[in-house]
């Protein structure tokens, strides 16, 4: 049997509430790793996420790669994304309990990697528990160790997009793919898994429903998704 952490990413959108309610039906309680402008974009819809019982993340505000930042433009991408989730929370209001953060593209900053996870550790950021992840690499990376969350299996469904060339049969193939080159095989023997989706409208108007059919294939395999814990 496979345990997983389901997280979704780049929230809010207009397809956000249709997939907390899927979400929700399946009894699946999910991070939803938010930036800072997606959530002023589609503020209703972000609410709806947090007013359901998702945990919402800080995925910072514009979406950079950290390692072509400086220190200061890290941190300020980080600290707009927390205004924002801090008002949308206190809008909802629900108590924002935990605060755990992604970096986009799950790049740590380069040269930074080292101010950046210390600022996570100092500021409040709270680790995922990922204590079920045994995998030799994830600590050989220090990943066991970083405040921040990264992934060990992505559906890289965001790369169905028109003249991409990539299809929902990449990601079935990915999701059988037992010898990935980075992160796990999904449905390795006892393997745990922290799960990445993302939550784009533009995957939603190529494959209608496409949360659905990837999740519905993992539940079918017997995947347990986990209720997100914290460390
Ligand atoms: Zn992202």
């Amino acid at each position: 049997m496979n345990h997983a952490i389901l997280t979704i990413d780049d929230i809010a959108s207009k397809n956000t509430p249709a997939i907390v309610d899927y979400l929700n039906e399946k009894g699946i309680k999910a991070i939803f790793f938010a930036t800072g402008q997606n959530v002023q974009r589609y503020y209703e819809e972000a609410m709806y996420a947090v007013k359901n019982g998702m945990i919402v993340g800080n995925h910072s505000y514009s979406h950079p790669q950290f390692s072509k930042l400086t220190v200061v433009e890290g941190l300020e991408e980080i600290l707009n994304c927390e205004r924002v989730l801090d008002k949308l929370y206190k809008d909802c209001g629900v108590k924002r309990t935990f605060k755990p953060f992604r970096f986009p593209y799950g790049d740590k900053g380069g040269n930074n990697k080292d101010v950046f996870q210390q600022y996570l550790k100092e500021n409040g950021f709270h680790k995922v528990d990922d204590t079920m992840l045994t995998y030799p690499w994830w600590k050989a990376n220090n990943l066991n160790v970083d405040v921040d969350t990264l992934w060990t299996f992505d559906f890289a469904e965001y790369a169905i997009r028109p003249g991409s060339g990539f299809t929902k049969e990449n990601v079935w193939a990915r999701m059988h793919d037992m010898n990935p080159r980075f992160g796990a095989a999904l449905f390795g023997e006892g393997n745990a898994h922290i799960i990445l989706l993302h939550a784009h409208d533009e995957t939603e108007e190529m494959l209608p429903g496409y949360y659905k059919l990837f999740l519905d294939h993992l539940l079918e395999n017997g995947v347990v998704f986990d209720e997100p814990k914290f460390l």
